[in-house]
């Protein structure tokens, strides 16, 4: 098969859909390779890098749009992306269809088969959307210890103490995938660390892995404020799959927050649980309210497109070899990538693509 990669033209986008290590995988499996020159400068990744790994660096775009059967890529394509598809060709990258009707109308127009990353689904579990939360979950920390500073407007709290005084205190409501790495970041700085989840079997994991390491908490509205009460970050990070977040800081919690204590709303780009949320940019990622320092960027992993990189092409690869070497009718017929195709031949694929954008399913 042609496979192809190309250069994120989103703003602020620096991830790249291929690694030079992916495209030694798919060289070796027989599939010639196409990358766009300079696609993985953001993430660190020279063009003699691909070449060396079986690559073939091309100038023009359009060129590998026109030529491949596959192309792969980390974000939706663009609207001056769309008259470049083709008949048959696949799109393996993310997608987020439900909210994107214009894009939904030109992969049926042009009857691409859409493969997204975001619902594929195996064993009960996400694997190409868990590598974002994980690297979010971490940098949640990253970042939440960083407003603490008084320049950034926080309260001047260091999280890991030193000795003689004590160490920060961090609130994560949420234990899942961006909850327990930021658990675990904030248990290797030597913070005080409570979780709260509404999942008691959750809570019974979470309390094996950390042991002594951190508190486990049942998440209610009167737990959830007395723990803001004492908190010098918040992290909110819960998911309700396929509903907005709920709103479990309320604004009037905040009168009683600590002064210069941090909010980090890691689900914001569920609408965020913290009722004074809005999403904000990495050019300008915080606001005060009530003197309590947001940090609410919509796409954290943008930050660390180096790692990112990493860890998404990690995950994609196995599917995408798949893809590649037993072909999509095969997919089709897989129960694990049959999950991840949104549209094929003209048609939308996926029951919520289709509820949200009224066409047929
Ligand atoms: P997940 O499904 O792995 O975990 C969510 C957890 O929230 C679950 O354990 C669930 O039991 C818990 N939960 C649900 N309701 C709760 C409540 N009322 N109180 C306490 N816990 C509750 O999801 P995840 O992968 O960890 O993602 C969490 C959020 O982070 C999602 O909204 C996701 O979209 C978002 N996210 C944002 C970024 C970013 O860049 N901002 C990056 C990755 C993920």
């Amino acid at each position: 098969m042609k496979i192809g990669c190309v250069k994120e033209i989103k703003k602020h986008e620096y991830r790249v859909g291929c690694t030079p290590a992916s495209v030694a995988a798919y060289v070796n499996e027989g599939h010639e390779f196409y990358i766009e020159s300079g696609a993985g400068e953001g993430s660190g990744f020279s063009d003699q890098e691909y070449k060396d790994a079986g690559a073939v660096i091309v100038a023009d775009p359009k060129d590998i749009w026109a030529t491949v059967d596959m192309m792969i890529k980390v974000k939706e394509p663009l609207e001056s992306e769309y008259p470049l598809f083709r008949e048959g060709l696949i799109l393996y990258t993310y997608l987020h269809l439900a909210a994107d009707k214009a894009l939904v109308d030109a992969l049926v127009k042009y009857k691409v088969t859409g493969v997204a990353y975001e619902t594929l689904s195996d064993h009960h579990e996400l694997p190409l959307l868990k590598p974002m939360s994980e690297v979010a979950g971490k940098l949640a920390v990253q970042e939440g210890a960083r407003c603490l500073e008084k320049p950034q407007g926080g309260s001047g709290v260091l999280l890991g103490g030193v000795p003689g005084v004590k160490r920060g205190k961090v609130v994560i409501i949420g234990g899942g995938a961006v909850g327990i790495n930021a658990a675990k970041a904030a248990v290797g700085m030597g913070a005080d660390v409570v979780i709260l989840d509404k999942s008691i079997n959750r809570l019974a994991y979470l309390d094996d892995i950390f042991g002594n390491e951190l508190q486990t908490l049942y998440s209610t509205d009167f737990e959830i404020q007395r723990q803001c009460d004492e908190a010098d970050l918040v992290i909110g990070a819960v998911l309700i799959p396929g509903a907005a977040a709920p709103k479990l800081v309320k604004r009037e919690y905040l009168k009683t927050m600590k002064k210069g204590a941090v909010i980090v709303d890691v689900a914001v780009d569920q609408g965020g649980c913290i009722e004074t949320t809005k999403a904000t940019y990495h050019d300008n990622p915080t606001f005060i309210i009530d003197d309590v320092v947001h940090y609410c960027v919509a796409n954290m992993p943008g930050a660390v497109p180096r790692t990112s990189t990493l860890a998404l092409t990690n995950a994609t690869l196995a599917y995408g070899l798949q893809i590649a070497t037993k072909g999509i009718e095969n997919a089709i017929d897989s129960p694990v990538l049959s999950t991840a195709i949104n549209t094929y031949k003209g048609h939308v694929t996926f029951q919520a693509v289709a509820e949200a954008t009224g066409k047929e399913y």
